[in-house]
């Protein structure tokens, strides 16, 4: 069974919605790509090279760890003209992290790169964490998960939950990851025909 939704119950958008970001009210037609767990050598590139085929551009919500790594990749991205976000230094799980150990890992992730936009990896941040982050962040969550980090869910089925659910605000998920990449490369490709048949653009996220 999956353990995840590809759309978040309405119930949990409700309880947790309040400061945090799951879609972008949006009377333009613009949908938000993004894509965590990067930068990766070998995937991030090919995904930057795809956007730009469709005049799309991304946010990538970097772990501060892999910035290090990959500073190149990082300039790459800013000057393709796309958005990066901060994901943490490391991808630790807020519901089982000290709040002060949460926030200084996220502020080390921004001294690697300085942004005020912030996914919580797994989407799972404690009010607490919440609540000292919200005044220097804006919290983004997402509208639709592709599922492509999942070994269970083929390229198609990933394909699938994206253009079955996507629409103008829409934020969805993706990951420029090795595991995440055959699923990831497959779904994207659909998504940016879908979006373009649909003449919708794929922006990059505001920055606050
Ligand atoms: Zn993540």
């Amino acid at each position: 069974m999956r353990t995840y939704f590809v759309k978040p119950p309405a119930v949990i958008r409700i309880i947790r919605g309040n400061r945090l970001q799951w879609s972008i009210s949006n009377k333009s037609d613009e949908v938000y790509l993004t894509f965590d767990d990067g930068p990766t050598k070998g995937v991030t590139i090919s995904v930057l090279d795809r956007l730009e085929r469709h005049n799309a551009r991304g946010t990538f919500f970097c772990l501060g760890k892999n910035m290090v790594q990959h500073p190149d990749l990082v300039q790459e991205i800013i000057s393709r003209g796309h958005v990066v976000g901060n994901h943490g230094f490391e991808h630790l799980n807020g519901w089982r992290t000290k709040t002060s150990s949460y926030v200084d890992n996220v502020e080390r992730c921004n001294e690697v790169f300085e942004t005020n936009l912030f996914r919580p990896p797994y989407g799972k941040i404690l009010a607490s964490q919440i609540k000292e982050l919200k005044s220097q962040y804006k919290i983004v969550m997402w509208s639709i998960l592709s599922g492509d980090f999942d070994a269970k869910c083929s390229p198609k089925q990933c394909a699938k939950n994206v253009i079955q659910n996507i629409r103008p605000g829409s934020i969805v998920v993706f990951h420029d990851t090795v595991n995440a990449k055959e699923n990831m490369m497959y779904a994207l490709d659909e998504t940016l025909r879908h979006v373009e048949s649909r003449n919708w653009q794929a922006a990059a996220l505001p920055e606050f």
